[in-house]
């Protein structure tokens, strides 16, 4: 199993990744959303969301739609890990707020995309701008 591998090489420290991503037939519900795992919801062939827990600790469930007939909608792939890069990036417009990047599976929070600082690789007094 290339994803439990995956697993095993990110506990030494050889791969790097905060999401993974895996394909799903159903929507899943808010208590099935991860933070580890982005859940692709398919039908068929067809890539419609992509839905996981919110990474900025508010429990809340992130669904982006992949639909490209709507507004707003997001792209995803995928490298050989299964780890996502999503685009464009991600702003949580509820009490949350935070704003990120996934890129190959990582978490890359935008400037002051997280009020607390969650030492997830923010960078700290270096705002531009
Ligand atoms: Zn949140």
């Amino acid at each position: 199993m290339k994803r439990t591998l995956a697993h095993i090489l990110k506990s030494f420290g050889f791969l790097k990744f905060d999401l993974l991503a895996r394909s799903v037939t159903v929507h899943p519900t808010a208590d099935e959303a991860e933070v580890d795992d982005l859940l692709l919801v398919k039908d068929g062939e067809i890539e419609k969301w992509a839905c996981f827990g919110c990474p900025g600790g508010c429990g809340k469930m992130i669904a982006l739609s992949l639909n490209p007939t709507q507004r707003p909608r997001w792209k995803v792939t995928f490298d050989f890990w299964q780890r996502p890069t999503v685009k464009p990036s991600v702003h949580q417009l509820n009490e949350c707020g935070c704003h990120f990047w996934i890129t190959s599976g990582r978490i890359r929070w935008c400037e002051r995309g997280n009020r607390s600082n969650r030492g997830l690789g923010h960078p700290t007094g270096s705002r531009r701008g």
